[in-house]
């Protein structure tokens, strides 16, 4: 299925269409609910905006006692450089909840690329007392890693480009595009 929202997008082809994430995003769950054992409850963090499209649908296959939060981030400046700038500085807009303390965290991401907010984020965590900590990313840009984090629950290692769609945003917008696409 190809969406035309409007001609910014003609500088763009087809990444990864609805199926390949639909069908990626099962199997992940299954790697995820086979690596915890199923009486164990889990919490899933969700960040936000970029990962709340991959995490509807990976949460409503995982099979373990599940609890879902969030936690607000930036690390991308929306300026001149057209919203594709890697920032240093990260900010957190919303405060984790008090409950987390304790928990079995599955940090959910959207994509990884230099790894800082993922660093940033399980700092955050420790600094909180969780019980432990797991990653997940939809996408993962190996190549583009700062810092030496390794996801361990990958849905797709990509090269160095912009993508927008599910979830994903280009200045706040195409996050609903059921597809992932890449400038070109
Ligand atoms: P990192 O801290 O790993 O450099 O960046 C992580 C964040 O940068 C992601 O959660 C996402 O918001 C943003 N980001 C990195 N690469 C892309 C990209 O190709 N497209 C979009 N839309 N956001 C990206």
């Amino acid at each position: 299925m190809k969406i035309k929202v409007n001609d910014k997008l003609r500088n763009t082809q087809e990444l990864l269409s609805a199926e390949v994430l639909s069908n990626r995003v099962y199997e992940l769950a299954q790697e995820i609910n086979s690596s915890y054992p199923q009486d164990e409850n889990l919490t899933v963090l969700i960040v936000l905006h970029g990962s709340l499209i991959f995490a509807a649908d990976l949460v409503r296959h995982l099979t373990m006692p599940t609890e879902i939060t969030t936690i607000d981030l930036k690390s991308y400046i929306s300026d001149s450089s057209n919203g594709m700038k890697s920032s240093n500085n990260i900010k957190v807009l919303s405060k984790l909840p008090e409950t987390i303390r304790d928990k079995n965290i599955l940090i959910v991401e959207d994509i990884v690329d230099t790894g800082r907010t993922l660093k940033f984020l399980i700092a955050l965590l420790t600094e909180h007392g969780v019980k432990s900590i797991n990653t997940c990313t939809l996408l993962n840009k190996p190549s583009e890693h700062i810092e030496p984090i390794a996801p361990k629950f990958v849905g797709f290692d990509i090269g160095n480009v912009f993508v927008l769609g599910y979830g994903l945003d280009l200045n706040g917008k195409y996050r609903n595009l059921p597809h992932i696409l890449e400038l070109i």
